[in-house]
């Protein structure tokens, strides 16, 4: 485990990284070693299930979690309350519609009130975009996605430029809650690792190739990615993630709902799954998934592009999106 954790630091140029037993118990650990009580800033768009956690045993837990548009920084600005707010929470692209956030900026204003910074960079990966050089003061990933990339093992990571009393505090946790992460998954992550560049620059690559040829598609309304000039964060990407804009998507049907769903029933290369980041290609429905309170618009699908051929999971798209014609 000291090895991978160790790949980790190098990659994100850290001073310690940590792993632990998923990406759920990495964010959760973060939380668990705030006090109750403790404001919290949270994003509008952000992974499912951790959102859940915050709004639910978070908050039972006694955390004061706040949820604001991080994208928006006058509204990230608005919500700040000095000495009060102990951390925000930044993920970037975002699940499901990619949204970006200025990191840099972020971390001043978090700052400002004597806030920490914490980024979800699980989507980024540390090949596109470094968080601690940007100035968080601790960069999380779900290892189980882009660090691992073969959808065999479930891990979570943690990094930080400062291996402070916080830090400490989390590490405690990681013991004292069972947090830890297995030998044989810290085995198979290292290995994993050992493809990290060549998949996720494969990955950019082919879901730049996509999001491009699916914008002029007939059965598609929109494309979210922030590789796109019309995306709202691609400014920002161009300046914040190098090398590429990361290998996820998600795009918009004409056909609404029911055309989403039958899309993604039809498909024969893509598979039909939650996850992401493996070499393999995946497609989901994701507002099936969320439930109440997403801001996942139900028209939309999102894509998670592996190593194949883009012509081929072009090819694949296209006569689903077609057979899944009203
Ligand atoms: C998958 C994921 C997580 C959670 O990771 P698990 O290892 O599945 O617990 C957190 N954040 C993001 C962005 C993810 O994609």
């Amino acid at each position: 485990m000291r090895e991978a954790e160790a790949v980790i630091a190098a990659l994100e140029g850290a001073e310690a990284a940590m792993l632990l037993g998923s990406g759920m118990s990495a964010a959760t650990a973060v939380f668990l070693a705030l006090a109750p009580g403790d404001h919290v800033v949270v994003p509008r768009v952000m992974y499912w299930a951790l959102r859940n956690w915050l709004l639910t045993d978070a908050v039972h837990w006694g955390l004061d979690v706040e949820i604001v548009e991080t994208s928006d920084l006058d509204a990230l600005r608005a919500v700040m309350r000095p000495g009060k707010t102990r951390l925000v929470w930044l993920e970037t692209p975002a699940n499901p519609l990619w949204s970006i956030t200025d990191i840099e900026a972020a971390a001043r204003i978090a700052h400002a009130a004597g806030a920490l910074l914490v980024v979800d960079s699980t989507c980024a990966t540390p090949l596109l975009t470094r968080p601690l050089a940007l100035g968080a003061d601790i960069v999380m990933h779900a290892a189980t996605k882009y660090l691992n990339g073969h959808s065999d093992v479930i891990a979570g990571a943690l990094a930080t430029a400062a291996p402070d009393d916080f830090w400490t505090r989390i590490r405690r946790n990681r013991s004292m809650l069972g947090q830890i992460l297995g030998p044989l998954e810290a085995f198979l992550l290292l290995r994993g690792m050992r493809t990290f560049p060549l998949r996720v620059q494969a990955a950019c690559a082919g879901a730049m190739e996509l999001a491009t040829r699916l914008a002029n598609h007939e059965s598609v309304a929109d494309v979210l990615y922030p590789g796109l000039a019309h995306h709202p964060g691609h400014d920002i990407a161009r300046r914040q993630m190098q090398g590429g804009f990361g290998g996820m998507l998600s795009i918009r049907l004409r056909g609404g709902e029911a055309a989403a769903i039958a899309t993604a029933a039809h498909v024969e290369l893509w598979k039909r799954a939650t996850s992401l980041g493996g070499v393999e290609s995946l497609i989901e429905h994701r507002a099936s998934i969320e439930g109440a309170g997403s801001p996942c618009p139900p028209d939309l699908l999102r894509l998670s592009v592996g190593i194949e051929d883009p012509a081929d999971l072009y090819a694949d798209l296209d006569q689903a999106l077609r057979r899944a014609r009203p």
